[in-house]
């Protein structure tokens, strides 16, 4: 199962879905891209979608980042 990764629209901040504060989780479940928080008013940018790891369908985007990441 994929996870989502929210990106704040201000500064550089970088979150797993379920790891945004309540409202913005919520928020973010009904939309698919950039959104912005009704409740408390948090800009945040699409989400990248993060693999499971040990995936063979993500093996050789796994490889290209280990090399990246290095
Ligand atoms: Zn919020």
């Amino acid at each position: 199962m994929n996870r989502r990764f929210w990106t704040a629209a201000l500064g550089e901040e970088a979150l797993y879905e379920e790891d945004l504060p309540d409202c913005c989780e919520r928020s973010a479940k009904s939309f698919d891209s950039s959104f912005e928080c009704p409740v408390c008013g948090a800009a945040w940018q699409a989400p990248l979608y993060v693999e499971p790891e040990e995936c063979a369908f993500t093996e050789r985007a796994n490889d290209a980042q280990r090399k990246g990441a290095a």
